[in-house]
């Protein structure tokens, strides 16, 4: 934890571009407010704190498609690689697939048609058309970054 406060005082002091911090129980990086939230009692809140640093740093506000998203997760990780070799962090290569596979999990179950059980086709960024049966359905916005499979609830199913 102590590490945590160092590292949050380095990336202030070191920021062209400065955000803000708040601790919170959550992790998440909000474009609006320019701030990153984090929790400091989380297992590996470093590696995950730096990578919503990443997002802040590439400026990520949003996404139309699942793909897109995937894409931006997986671009701050990479920010987020480069930022641990400069603050002498380990972030493990099986922290991030994990994390990765968990949107994957997350974006296919929320594909399938709960009418059905086909694979959707994604018609906007939250809405979802079945080919097989026509049927349509929303889901939730992915808001927030490491932790949403604890707290999304699965609207679709
Ligand atoms: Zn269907
Ligand atoms: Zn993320």
């Amino acid at each position: 934890m102590a590490k945590t406060s160092w590292l949050i005082e380095q990336l202030k002091a070191s920021k062209d571009n400065p955000l803000n911090f708040t601790k919170g129980t959550t992790f998440g990086w909000d474009y609006s407010t320019h701030t990153v939230t984090y929790d400091p009692s989380r297992r590996k809140c470093d590696a995950y704190l730096l990578h919503e640093v990443g997002h802040a740093i590439l400026g990520h506000q949003g996404y139309q498609t699942d793909t897109q998203l995937l894409e931006m997760e997986r671009a701050a990780w990479d920010k987020a690689r480069e930022l641990a070799d400069m603050y002498q962090i380990i972030i493990d290569d099986s922290d991030i697939e994990e994390s990765l596979d968990t949107y994957r999990d997350w974006l296919h179950s929320r594909s399938l048609c709960p009418h059905c059980n086909s694979t959707g086709l994604q018609a906007a960024s939250n809405h979802y058309r079945c080919a097989a049966c026509q049927h349509e359905w929303r889901v939730n916005e992915a808001r927030t970054c490491a932790l949403r499979r604890y707290s999304t609830k699965k609207r679709s199913r």
